[in-house]
């Protein structure tokens, strides 16, 4: 290519005018070295987002859809019952809006999600893990009667459909698109459930292009939600950051009937998993990544084609590491 030609490429490019313009659009990539031939498993690089991770896509669907209904106003302030990632993704877009953000997450956290929202200039409000719902402690529960007693606006990606919408308008009809080109299509679709928004939004649109994909949800093994979807299970705690171990969501009771399957993982797997992520094939993804893979890996062995989402990023849990 001649350097004439790279510069009028570079021209083409369109303007990003704020940062919600730059999420969206990330790259998919097929697994090489953790499967055989006849195995495909296509992950969808959703740390590639501008936050770092998939949940750009729903806060900033919930932020233009509260600034429609004239909920959002100057001086606003959002509070936001989340594992990390969504309060990140809202700090970042409440920063460029000039919006305050008060984030409610458990303590468990990981300490760089904590640095993130600090740096975005969130004010971050600590709750308990795997205390029930309805207990004063839950980080739902807390963020609830924060919201009321301060009058602050609390957009609930645990109940708001522009969760759900943002990735049926967006990452699902990526992910297609994608999987035809990398795969010639996709016979199933695996991801891990925190409030379900991922799973149901693009199984309903995958269903929809697509009548026989099978759509397989991806828990934390032995947990109130394992048992919610038809296992069993009593655990409200595991270590996979950003599942979750209770069903919380309203999303996912009224969507239920999107999920056609579940796949238990352990929090060893998608540990190991994400580690040999890195270090065999270069993908830099996160926990859920690790477990959304491994059970894309169990899959792929029936020798069908599997999609998936890698929701963050490695660089989020450097801390669990043990280099
Ligand atoms: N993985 C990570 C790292 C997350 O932060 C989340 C969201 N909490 C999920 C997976 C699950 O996504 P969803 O809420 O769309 O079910």
């Amino acid at each position: 290519m001649s350097f004439k030609n790279s510069k009028k490429k570079a021209l083409r490019l369109m303007p990003i005018v704020w940062i919600g313009r730059a999420i969206g659009h990330t790259p998919s990539v097929l697994l090489r070295k953790l499967v055989n031939d006849e195995n495909k498993v296509m992950v969808k690089l959703e740390f590639m987002n501008p936050s770092g991770s998939i949940k750009d896509r729903p806060a900033l669907f919930m932020i233009k859809k509260a600034e429609e209904e004239g909920l959002l106003k100057e001086g606003s302030t959002i509070v936001e019952p989340s594992s990390g990632n969504t309060a990140i993704s809202l700090a970042m877009l409440a920063a460029a809006r000039g919006y305050k953000m008060v984030a409610v997450v458990p303590k468990t956290t990981s300490s760089n999600k904590i640095k993130m929202l600090k740096a975005l200039g969130a004010r971050v409000i600590f709750s308990e893990s795997g205390v029930p719902l309805g207990h004063p402690e839950h980080h739902y529960t807390k963020a609830v009667r924060l919201a009321k007693e301060n009058g602050w606006v609390m957009l609930d990606q645990y109940r708001n459909e522009a969760n759900v919408r943002a990735h049926y308008e967006t990452t699902g009809p990526e992910l297609h698109a994608q999987a035809i080109q990398l795969m010639g299509g996709l016979d199933a679709f695996v991801a891990g459930v925190g409030t379900g928004g991922t799973i149901l939004g693009i199984g309903k649109y995958l269903k929809e292009v697509k009548e026989d994909v099978r759509v397989i949800a991806v828990v934390p093994s032995n947990t109130l939600i394992s048992k919610f979807l038809g296992l069993n299970g009593d655990r409200t705690f595991h270590s996979i950051e950003g599942l979750t171990a209770m069903p919380v969501s309203s999303l996912l009771r009224k969507y239920r009937h999107l999920i056609d399957e579940v796949i238990e993982i352990s929090d060893n797997e998608a540990l190991e998993t994400m580690k040999f992520l890195a270090s065999r094939e270069g993908i830099m993804g996160g926990l859920s990544c690790g477990a959304n893979v491994a059970a894309s890996l169990k899959l792929a062995r029936e020798g069908i084609r599997v999609a998936t989402v890698c929701p963050d990023g490695l660089i989020r849990y450097l801390d669990r590491l043990e280099l």
